[in-house]
């Protein structure tokens, strides 16, 4: 049996990128036991996946029967049943995997860092996100986030250069810049990059849809910093046809399906030569933090997603000038209920 509960996740700003806006987001947070053990589990369904908390919980309850017939420890076994079962809605995916991982680390007594030989003195340094907003409040916000020494800026609604330009009068801090698929022409594109990186930005993250691969890859050639691919990559069979594109991706739990999905699509962008950004959806500490726990082998982090709500149910990664730490305790380590 699957304890399931939808939650509204308050933010602190409106949050607005260059596809939506809004003021609150409702995530899924499952429980489930066996000897007595609990594990912990959260989706954040996204619109832009075509996934909606009513799918979410419709698949999550499909998936009772998988978990009853499996031994948890074969987590490999579970995560196959899975994805012959539910195509879609990858994020119901993403908080069963959390949550068996979660038992098992518990089960073992060992952080989940630990029992995949992972070094938690590694963990990146997570960017800061800032949405979209006129220039005063976006001072306002940065003033605000001044402890996180790099910071994501959303743009894409036409005012990328006013939005760069009053960032860059009160910070010298590196940017990543994330555009969520909006410039179309390729040529609009690179006009604006390279505006851009004139500015001391670290990277730019999806500038054009996420079929845009041949446009992307044109647009490789003609700049100088880093291309990473959010919306174009969710799962390990997508990287390939991005090495020529991209230099980099963000993979998010939601979009691969979980924690067992992200460490393979590490591995497997390593090898094509990508780098790797950890990233998130609006999430609480719970997901934020089961993905800290993947973090000592990326380059990058963009997991913040708990630092933008204000009713946190759980306690996890904590983030101190920036940097992730996690502690000593098994499983995921979070503490907290819904
Ligand atoms: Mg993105």
């Amino acid at each position: 049996m699957i304890d399931v509960k939808i939650k509204k996740l308050h933010l602190k700003n409106t949050w607005t990128i260059a596809r939506n806006s809004s003021d609150y987001k409702e995530n899924i947070f499952i429980k489930i036991e066996r000897n007595g053990i609990t594990g912990f589990g959260e989706a954040a369904p996204n619109v832009r996946y075509g996934q909606t908390a009513e799918l979410t919980i419709q698949k999550i309850k499909h998936a009772e029967k998988i978990l009853d017939k499996h031994n948890w420890f074969q987590f490999a076994e579970i995560k196959e049943s899975l994805d012959n079962e539910i195509q879609d809605q990858s994020c119901a995916k993403a908080a069963i995997d959390m949550a068996i991982l979660d038992w098992v680390g518990k089960s073992l007594k060992t952080p989940l860092y630990e029992y995949w030989g992972l070094n938690p003195l590694l963990t990146p340094i997570t960017s800061f996100s800032i949405g979209i907003d006129t220039p005063d409040i976006l001072i306002k916000k940065i003033e605000q986030a001044s402890e996180y020494p790099v910071l994501k800026i959303k743009v894409g609604k036409d005012n990328e250069k006013k939005i760069v330009e009053a960032v860059r009068r009160i910070t010298d801090k590196p940017l990543r810049i994330d555009a969520n698929e909006a410039w179309t022409a390729k040529e609009e594109a690179l006009e604006k990059i390279l505006w851009m990186q004139e500015q001391n930005i670290e990277f730019i993250e999806q500038p054009m849809p996420s079929d845009m691969i041949d446009e992307t890859a044109w647009l490789r050639e003609r700049i100088d910093i880093p291309i990473v691919a959010d919306e174009s990559v969710k799962t390990t069979n997508d990287i390939a046809k991005l090495a020529e594109a991209f230099d980099g991706i963000n993979i998010k739990l939601m979009k691969s399906g979980g924690l067992l999905e992200a460490k393979k699509m590490i591995e497997v962008a390593h090898s094509l030569g990508m780098k790797v950004m950890l990233g998130c959806m609006i999430e609480s500490s719970l997901a934020i933090t089961a993905a800290a726990h993947l973090s000592p082998c990326v380059e990058w982090a963009d997991l913040d997603g708990h630092l933008l709500i204000s009713n946190d149910p759980f306690a996890g990664v904590k983030v101190e000038n920036g940097r992730l730490i996690l502690d000593d305790s098994p499983g995921l380590g979070i503490n907290g209920d819904f």
